[in-house]
Order: C-alpha cells, then structure tokens, then sequence
C-alpha cells in the first residue's frame, strides 16, 4: 500500500503536535471527545430531515478503552463514521477553522500558543501517539476502511473490517521519554480526570471500564477485581438546566467544583440569552477577593464553552477590567471550537456576548445593592476598590456604568452611602456634595477644616482609598452637584461675620500675611485669613486642580517629581494665636518669624504631610519654650 503525504501546511501542524514541548498535552482527548459527539450530531441533525433514519439515544455514547500492556488507548464512537474519501480528505489535511488559526499565530514556532488555548483537533492526538489507527465505517455503508499514520511522514488507508457504524480510533501512546511521562495516559483515573476536566457536558455519554476491588461474595475478608462500564461525564451542564428547578445549593456547589473561589458566593446570575447571539451562562459574585486580586498576577476571564466543550479556561474578553471579579462560564453555539486567541478578540459573536454580560453584571450589583444592602456593602468592601478604579481608568469612559455602585462613608453616622443617596438628601440651600480626604475615618474627622461644614448641617464624604478623591474628579459632578473638597478655597457658602471680614481687611492684617507669606516663598501660595476655622489656628487649603491629598499620592509613585498643590496658609483669626501673632509682628521680627514657621509645620502635620526639617521644628519648640 502506498504511503500517502500530507500536505505542506498538515505537515508542519503535525511536525509541531509530534516534537511538541508543550505540556498541556491532556487536551487531545477533548478534541477526539469532540470530534466523536460533532460525528453523532451529524447522525442526529440528519434524521430531523431524513423519515428513513430514526436516531434512538441510547445508541449514541464514546468508548474510551485502555490496554496498558499493548499502550493503546481506544476511542470508539457510534457516529457517522468517515467513507474512504473522507478518511483522506479529513484527516489528510488539517481542518479549516484549525488552519485559519495556525496561519493567524504562525509567528509562535513551536505551536506553542495554538495549542495553549485552542483545539488543532484531530493531530492534537500526535502529542502523546506515535502511531494513529483510525478505522470507520461511514453511516449507508457495508464497508469499512481503517487510516494509519505513524507521523509526518504520511499515512496509509486500506480496507478493514468494522460491524457496526461509527469510528474507532487507536493510540499508541507515546514511551516516556527523559523529560516526558507518557504513561500517565494509559491510567484510568488520570484520563477520567481529563474527561471531566473539558468534556464533561458532552451530550453523549462517555463510558470507560473502571476495575476496583469489591469484597467477594461468600468469602470474609477476600477481594476481587471488578470491572464494570461508568459514564464519566454529567451530560446536561448546569447551564443548561432549568433554573426553576435548581437551588442556591447547586449553583453554590457548582461554584466549588469549579473552583471558582474557596468562598460563597454572594450572588449569581443564570442567563439563557436567546437572541441576536444565542448563548448560555451562570455569573458569581465572590465574598472575598482572591489572595491575588490586587496585584499584576491576578488573571479575570470566564470559562469559555464551545456547545458544551471548554476551549479556554480564562476569557479575559467576556469581562471588562472593573467586573474583573467576576467568576464564571458562558456557552455559545455561535462559537468554533477551533479558533484562535486573536481570532476570538475580534470575533462578532464574542463581543456581543461580552458586552450583553457586561449589562448583566451592573443590574446584578444593581438589584443586589437596591434589595440586599448588607450583602453588597459585603462585596464592596472586597471590590469597591476596583469600581473606583473602572472609573478612573480609561478617561472615564465607563462611569457612567459605575458611579451609581459607588459608596462611600459619610459624616451621617458614619454609614456607607451612594452619591445618589447623599444628594437625595441635601438640604435645599447646600450648593456642592463635600468630601473629606485622610487616612482613615478617624483622622479625617479630626481635620481642622471639617467643622464648618458639618456646622452647617451638610453632610460630608469620608474619602480613605487613594483612588477616591481621583475616582471623583473623574466624575465632576452628580445630578449637576459638583465635587468640593472641605479644604478647597471655596466652599460655597460664607462663614464669616462682618466683623471678621472688617478685621481681615485692614492694611494691619494684610500687612501682617504679606509678612508671613514672604518668609514661607516658595512653600504656599498664600496666607490669608481663614473662612473654615472655627476652634484651630491653623490649617492648610488648597487652589486650583491639584489637592493636598492628591500630592500627597501621587508624591509616592514613581516620576512624580515637581507635583505640588498650590497652599495656601490660612490663619483663624479668631484665635489667641493671632494675637499672639500680631503682637511679635509690631514687636519681634525673629519671633514673627519663629512662629510663621510653627504654624507652618502644624499645618503640614495636621494635613499629613512630612516635615521638611524636623531637627529644625524640635529646635523651634525648644526656644518657643526657654
Ligand atoms: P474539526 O473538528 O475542527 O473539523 P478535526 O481536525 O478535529 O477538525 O477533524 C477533522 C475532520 O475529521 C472533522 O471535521 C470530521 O469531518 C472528521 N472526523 C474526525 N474525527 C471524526 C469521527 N470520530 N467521526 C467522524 N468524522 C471525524
Ligand atoms: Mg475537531
């Protein structure tokens, strides 16, 4: 018989499958797995339109087989079986969908990224053979014909003898090598795994013969080796069910045996979308995040099904970076199994499908904030941070999505509030939604300049993550209320009596913060008399864009040179301090000036900020004190 060639572009597919160095070598077996069901919908979808052919379930199931001692493992199944030109055409050259991604990535010589993510189907197979039997018999035919190849260098078809329909193939696996094991595929378990793995919602069943020891009958004690035929696949997925009949329980399990996460969680969304894209999918919301949620390794994506056969375990596509929490699986139809990484980014079906999810996760954390307070002030506490980041990030392209999942902690007894919240209750006279920057909770409350406002009866945003106050500037407004910060030069309403504003006003004053102003060059902008301060002396505010907080963070990341908020010193005066203040400016130059640099370093303390010179500050107490 002569030995047939391949063509060129199988060749080198082969020759990459055959010296591959890949390690996720267990995924031949869903590509064989999915060839055999694809064979028996074939025999399915043509009785529908064929009176003469009736398709009885339960003659349709694979048959995976191991022979240790031979190294065979066998995979038969009940479909349509190939005639002898199909054996050539089909298997003599590498399936379309699979070419199209060999061309796309054939940058990765090794092949190494076809496989990663995606089936090369049929060849796949020579990763752990030398050596392929297949032998079918197509459906309407007496004959049988059996395809060997034992690699690159070609194949060979000759009759066979076959009883029934269907095809069977056989794999000589592979001896281990120095830095391969091939035997693990000649283990029950080890192929039993891989079957639940990726193929487990197969509609057909996949049977195997399980040996295990059974004690035997009429003799205590004494084992026997049983074997008995065990479908390993669950068949019907859980999406696929209805979900009237299943229970929190299930998808709670469901969310175990995946491993989604190790917790509960919190919420999860089924989704059987039946329009432009048709399409099945179940969404979680985790409690906690995983160890690595907030650093560069943490990977986001969903469980990517194609009708029921997984081909990527992270579609980082299906979800945009601030849903990156979400965990889950969708299943289309609509998408080949056989497609590439690239390929899939740019695929219609794809992005229609993500961005129907996307939706689907706002109206879960919607109705989840809206009906389950507690539980989403839970997940916010796990995720707030990376909502806070989806709207900061990319322009603020996306917070419109987002501000509404937002909450922060509030001056009203200190509880977590939306910004729609917060100005559903503003009183009629009160022009902006204020914020507060700081730490924490109780440093904020603390800060000189926060008096006031509260005074006022407004409430006040709690702002402790670094992303907030950025997050809101993003924002600029809400139902056209605008952002101030508490520090800001003007806070929309006047605190002061006429009487201050005269006192404020004299050339005595001016003359006197001119003063202080020129020995602080360089460090504020300005020094006047306060409008915020009712019981400090002294506090920091700022102009323009640029917050104190905001310098504060941005000073910590890298290039952040020259970042600076415009200052501006502000002095109560009201205060003894003032007097104080007054009196070594008639009286004292270099006490003027010894307590302008206290206020100053006060100031700065109160804010957070380091000191410049703290040697110098101690030394300036000091001679305050002798
Ligand atoms: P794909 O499944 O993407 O078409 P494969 O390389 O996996 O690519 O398979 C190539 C072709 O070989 C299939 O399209 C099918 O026509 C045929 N084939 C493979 N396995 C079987 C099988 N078990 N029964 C019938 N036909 C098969
Ligand atoms: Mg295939």
């Amino acid at each position: 018989m002569a030995k047939k060639q391949f063509k060129a572009e199988s060749k080198r597919l082969l020759e990459m499958m055959i010296n591959s160095i890949y390690t996720q070598k267990e995924i031949f077996l869903r590509e064989l797995l999915s060839n055999a069901s694809d064979a028996m919908d074939k025999i399915y979808y043509k009785a529908l339109s064929d009176d003469q052919l009736v398709f009885n379930k339960e003659d349709y199931f694979i048959k995976i087989s191991i022979d240790k001692s031979a190294r065979t493992v066998t995979i038969t199944d009940t479909g349509i079986g190939m005639s002898k030109e199909e054996l050539d055409n089909n298997l003599g050259v590498i399936a379309k969908s699979g070419s199209l991604a060999f061309k796309s990535e054939n940058e990765a010589q090794d092949g190494h990224n076809i496989i990663g993510q995606f089936g090369v189907g049929f060849y796949s197979a020579f990763m752990v053979a030398d050596k392929l039997v297949v032998t079918s018999r197509a459906l309407g035919s007496d004959e049988a014909y059996r395809w060997v190849s034992d690699g690159a260098d070609g194949y060979v078809i000759e009759s066979a003898e076959k009883a029934t329909i269907g095809t069977e193939i056989v794999m000589h696996i592979k001896e281990n090598t120095e830095d391969e094991q091939y035997d693990e595929y000649l283990e029950q378990y080890r192929l039993k795994a891989i079957v639940k793995k990726y193929s487990d919602f197969i509609r057909y069943p996949i049977k195997m013969d399980i040996a295990s020891q059974q004690p035997k009958a009429d003799s205590e004690g004494e084992f026997e080796e049983v074997v008995e035929e065990q479908v390993l696949n669950s068949m019907v997925p859980l999406w696929r069910r209805n979900k009237n009949e299943l229970t929190d329980d299930d998808y709670n399990l469901f969310y175990m045996d995946k491993r989604y996460g190790f917790d509960k969680p919190l919420k999860h969304v089924h989704i059987s979308a039946d329009g432009a894209v048709v399409y099945n999918a179940i969404l979680f919301l985790p409690e906690n995040p995983p160890y690595d949620f907030y650093t560069k390794e943490y990977e986001k994506g969903l469980e990517l099904y194609s009708n029921g056969v997984l081909i990527m375990e992270k579609c980082s596509d299906l979800l945009p970076d601030y849903f990156g929490f979400v965990k889950g699986m969708v299943d289309s139809e609509d998408l080949s199994l056989n497609i590439s990484r690239e390929l899939l980014q740019h695929d219609r079906q794809l992005k229609l499908i993500a961005k129907n999810i996307k939706n689907k996760i706002k109206s879960m954390l919607q109705s989840l904030l809206k009906d389950e307070r507690e539980s989403y002030e839970k997940f916010y506490a796990s995720f707030g941070r990376q909502l806070k980041f989806g709207v900061y990030n990319d322009y603020g392209m996306n917070k419109g999505d987002l501000q509404d999942l937002l909450l922060f902690t509030s001056s009203k007894d200190k509880q977590l509030v939306t910004l729609a919240e917060y100005v559903e209750r503003m009183p009629e006279d009160q022009k902006y939604i204020y914020y507060a920057t700081g730490e924490s909770v109780a440093r904020i409350e603390k800060s000189p300049q926060l008096e006031v406002v509260l005074d006022k009866g407004y409430e006040v945003l709690y702002l402790t993550d670094d992303i907030d106050e950025f997050a809101l500037k993003v924002i600029q407004s809400y139902n056209e209320k605008e952002f101030r910060s508490i520090s800001s030069g003007d806070l929309g309403f006047d605190v002061n009596s006429s009487e201050d504003q005269e006192q404020a006003e004299t050339e005595e004053t001016k003359e006197l913060f001119a003063g202080m102003q020129s020995l602080l060059d360089g460090k504020v902008k300005s020094v006047k008399a306060s409008k915020r301060l009712k019981s400090h002396p002294v506090c920091l505010s700022s102009e323009g864009e640029l917050s104190i907080e905001m310098e504060k963070i941005l000073k910590g990341m890298p290039d952040a040179n020259g970042v600076q908020a415009d200052k501006v010193l502000e002095i109560n005066i009201n205060h003894d301090v003032f007097r104080a203040l007054q009196q070594a400016y008639s009286n004292d130059q270099e006490k003027f000036g010894l307590y302008t640099q206290l206020l100053y370093s006060q100031a700065l303390l109160i804010e957070g900020l380091s000191i410049e010179d703290p040697v110098e500050l101690s030394n300036n107490i000091c001679r305050v004190m002798v």
